[in-house]
């Protein structure tokens, strides 16, 4: 890896007198991991986006711990614990609802002195499980301000990258140059535009500048990779600047190039996609549920209903043309970013529902609000009311019903089936 455009990686300490780290912050079970590992002889830090938001005062939401320990004997201290990975073989100590990762410092590949000689013949493990010095573990994360190590029993933040600094500048400065940190991992220009939009950062001119050419490197990603690093945009609770940042950098062509052909003829679908964005974001916030079908029925709702409206000129019966429609759109998406089974099922079903909040009356109403997705489409019908797509009335309608008894529900889907009736009368 080419660091030459690097400040010089110079280990700089920073006390706890300046850094104001909030140790009660610091979860129970990383504290417990890295004390088993020092009491054992062997050095353990809190390490990378946890160190980060230590410094930013916000809560972490994983704990990383780097030691010089190798996985074999990280695992003898730990009953709870497994091995995991093949490329990168690192160890997850299991608590409660909780997982703490463990690695070993390694170097990137290139740099390595020491590789580990009891490797497969196929050379895989031996390249990517190359054991380093913290210095060599440092250089090989992507971002300055994820290369931050935590010294619990000093309590310094050790600093090898000048990430402290850049931290405080509120800036995401690539470690080495970007062209090619890009190019060995493309995943990490969507980490640069998630940490941006998640931590209000501004990303260094020199990291950016590389992101709006290099962006088609991302379909060499594995599309299962694609789909979690989305979902973990789409998930930050800063949906709609994820969003914003995908298109403003020509991601949202590579990630989405469907929805973003629609985007390209229609305005208003903009409008639903940031609406339910911001949805997503509000629901996040108060901690609500909220499920990576829905999204993605969102992005891929227009190229759905161009594939419906040429299968229904065809004379094809609403059902089966939904069906296929659906399973088409899903399939076209997930040559990119893959969507699993159960996720895919969820999205045709929001759709194919779609039709059924026309029909207010009798039985079918009724029936419904029984259907086991009946919520997930109710909500997507109601941001396409708000978007402009439907009668408000139906949102209206369909929210109220839910308020009532099943007795006073079924006099409002008898009275819609009489007013119906009175106006055949009448005609
Ligand atoms: P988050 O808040 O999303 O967990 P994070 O920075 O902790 O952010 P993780 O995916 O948990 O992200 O990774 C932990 C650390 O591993 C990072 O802080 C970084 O040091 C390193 N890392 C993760 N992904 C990469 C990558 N693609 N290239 C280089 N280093 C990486
Ligand atoms: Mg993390």
């Amino acid at each position: 890896m080419d660091n030459t455009n690097n400040k010089h990686n110079s280990l700089i300490r920073i006390p706890a007198s300046e850094h104001l780290i909030d140790e009660s912050k610091i979860c129970s079970q990383a504290s417990h991991v890295v004390k088993t590992l020092l009491e054992a002889g062997y050095e353990a830090y809190l390490v990378g986006g946890c160190v980060r938001d230590l410094v930013l005062g916000i809560e972490p939401k994983d704990f990383d711990i780097a030691t010089n320990a190798h996985p074999e004997q990280i695992c003898e201290h730990f009953d709870n614990s497994r091995l995991i990975g093949r490329r990168f073989r690192i160890v997850h100590v299991y608590f409660h609802r909780n997982n703490i990762e463990v690695s070993t410092f390694r170097a990137q590949a290139s740099q390595s002195k020491n590789q580990s000689s009891n490797a497969g013949a196929n050379g895989r493990i031996l390249r990517d499980n190359t054991f380093g010095t913290i210095e060599e573990d440092a250089i090989r994360r992507d971002f300055t301000i994820n290369a931050l190590y935590y010294d619990t029993e000093n309590s310094e933040v050790l600093d090898f990258c000048h990430g402290y600094e850049d931290l405080k500048a509120r800036k995401i400065c690539m470690i080495g140059d970007p062209s090619t940190r890009y190019r060995e991992d493309p995943v990490r220009m969507l980490r640069a535009l998630r940490f941006r939009a998640k931590l209000d950062l501004t990303i260094d001119d020199d990291t950016q500048k590389p992101i709006k050419s290099m962006g088609h490197l991302l379909s060499e990603i594995p599309s299962a990779r694609l789909f979690d690093e989305v979902i973990k945009l789409f998930h930050s609770g800063y949906a709609m600047r994820c969003f914003q940042a995908l298109d403003d950098f020509n991601l949202l062509q590579v990630l989405f190039p469907i929805t973003q052909e629609a985007l390209n003829h229609d305005e208003s679908f903009s409008l639903l996609i940031h609406n339910a964005l911001e949805n997503t974001d509000a629901r996040i916030r108060s901690s609500k549920s909220v499920n990576p079908a829905f999204i993605f029925a969102i992005l891929l709702w227009r190229p759905y209903l161009q594939l419906l409206e040429q299968s229904n000129q065809q004379g094809i019966p609403y059902s089966e043309g939904a069906w296929s429609s659906g399973r088409r759109t899903v399939l076209d998406q997930s040559t990119i970013t893959s969507i699993p089974k159960r996720f895919s099922v969820t999205i045709c079903e929001i759709w194919k529902l779609q039709n059924r909040f026309q029909n207010k009356r009798g039985r079918k109403a009724l029936n419904l609000m029984l259907h086991p997705r009946f919520r997930a489409a109710y909500d997507f019908m109601c941001l396409r009311a708000r978007s402009g797509e439907l009668d408000e009335e139906d949102c209206v309608w369909w929210t109220r019903i839910q308020t009532l008894s099943e007795q006073e529900q079924r006099k409002m889907v008898n009275q819609n089936s009489n007013k119906k009736h009175q106006r055949k009368n009448k005609q």
